[in-house]
């Protein structure tokens, strides 16, 4: 169900539709959670068509985005801007066929610059730079994270709302721009929370375990896939309490805050990803809720 906290964008729908062919006895619509989105920011996205449909297909910005079917004729999918986007404009698109009759319809969505914090840190020489077998290590680890990201897995295991990774969670540094021993570094993908050694740390929802290893950067670290390209990672964990392949439910209990890794002292790094990148986590927990949530 379309929640009240939707905003519905029928009038744009109805401009990109003045130049497609919709039939009378079918009209595909868009709807997205708020507005004009910022770098980093994840939107939830029902397409709907008045009855059953043969097909559905959603893109954005030309990249194809999973639905899960919540009704005949009604889909949802999770998506996002990634933080290093370029601001402008986008095209999500929605296209559907239905006894032969295929119907498109566009909505522009125009992605706004967001002001992200710089943050300058001085580390010692030995924490900024690494030898060859360290960066063969580093290397190899972000290839097979970013392989297991590329794979689309089904069915959707995520449910609304996501449920934060933690009790107490104050979420800081979404996406800075880090700058170490003056060189300027990779951003801040995720968000840090400050906790205490053992703050229990759970599973923002149902998924399956597809990381439980220790990494150079991230320590201890877990990563659930829930399906549909949705991605949660928790990392400088002090231990975890899952194995790779495992089924998890949302709220289970996956591992505790440590400071392993390249950590300067306990906390949990959490990041989100979605179709379209990396998305500020604090933002998904505040997206329409539904009461179907396990
Ligand atoms: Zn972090």
């Amino acid at each position: 169900m379309i929640s009240g906290r939707f905003l519905a964008l029928a009038s744009a729908m109805l401009t990109a539709c003045a130049a497609c062919f919709v039939t009378p006895a079918a009209a595909l619509t868009i709807f997205v959670s708020g507005g004009a989105p910022a770098q980093g920011t994840p939107l939830l996205v029902e397409v709907a068509e008045t009855g059953p449909v043969d097909n559905m297909a959603l893109t954005w910005r030309g990249a194809p985005c999973p639905l899960r079917e919540t009704a005949p004729g009604r889909y949802e999918a999770l998506i996002g801007v990634d933080l290093m986007d370029a601001a402008g404009p986008g095209i999500l698109a929605a296209e559907s066929v239905a006894g032969g009759v295929r119907n498109r319809v566009e909505m522009p969505l125009s992605v706004v610059e967001r002001d992200f914090p710089v943050q300058k840190m001085t580390l010692p020489a030995g924490m900024a730079e690494f030898d060859a077998p360290t960066l063969r290590r580093i290397g190899e680890e972000k290839k097979a994270l970013d392989e297991r990201f590329a794979r689309v897995t089904v069915p959707i295991l995520w449910t609304l709302p996501f449920l934060a990774p933690v009790e107490e969670f104050r979420p800081e540094n979404f996406g800075s721009r880090r700058v170490i021993n003056g060189e300027p570094r990779a951003p801040h993908t995720g968000v840090d929370i400050r906790l205490p050694e053992g703050t229990p740390v759970r599973a923002i929802a149902g998924g399956v375990v597809v990381l439980a290893a220790e990494q150079f950067f991230g320590g201890k670290s877990v990563v659930i896939d829930h399906g549909g390209a949705v991605f949660s990672l928790y990392y400088h964990l002090q231990r975890y309490s899952v194995e790779e392949g495992r089924r998890v439910a949302r709220g289970e209990t996956i591992g505790a805050v440590g400071a392993t890794g390249r950590a300067t002292g306990p906390h949990l790094h959490f990041g989100v990803r979605v179709p379209g990148g990396r998305v500020d986590p604090s933002l998904l927990f505040a997206l329409p809720g539904k009461e179907t949530a396990k």
